[in-house]
């Protein structure tokens, strides 16, 4: 799969374009969504060149996988999300009108988040 490194995302990993860091290790970083759709809106990147979910889940080393799924375990304790409750998003492809090509999870939180999805146009 065609990794762009010119994606935005990518250029929030080489330090080029700041971000609002909410936690950061070896294997992911955590920051504040430019645009919040909710009181906490949080995006959770692997550090990997992966394009999607199915390039992450598919390509990843082991290491990479378990260690991005425990980044967003902190990510989510650092939210204070968990006695509310939250919803995790990752967006793939067109249907799901992902902007930027490069493995994401949407944490939204802090309010009551309504239904799962809003009527099709
Ligand atoms: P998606 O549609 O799942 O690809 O979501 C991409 C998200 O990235 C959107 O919610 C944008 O608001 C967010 N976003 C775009 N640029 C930035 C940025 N420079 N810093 C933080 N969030 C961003």
């Amino acid at each position: 799969m065609n990794y762009d490194a010119n994606n935005i995302f990518a250029k929030i990993l080489r330090g080029e374009i700041p971000c609002k860091k909410v936690y950061e290790d070896d294997y992911a970083l955590a920051f504040h969504d430019i645009n919040p759709q909710a009181p906490v809106h949080i995006l959770v990147i692997p550090k990997g060149p992966y394009s999607n979910y199915e390039d992450f889940a598919s390509s990843a080393e082991s290491d990479e996988l378990a260690g991005f799924q425990r980044a967003l375990l902190k990510t989510i304790a650092a939210a204070g999300v968990s006695a509310g409750g939250y919803r995790l998003i990752s967006n793939c492809g067109v249907n799901a009108h992902q902007e930027v090509p490069h493995y994401h999870v949407h944490i939204l939180g802090g309010r009551d988040l309504g239904a799962m999805l809003g009527k099709a146009a």
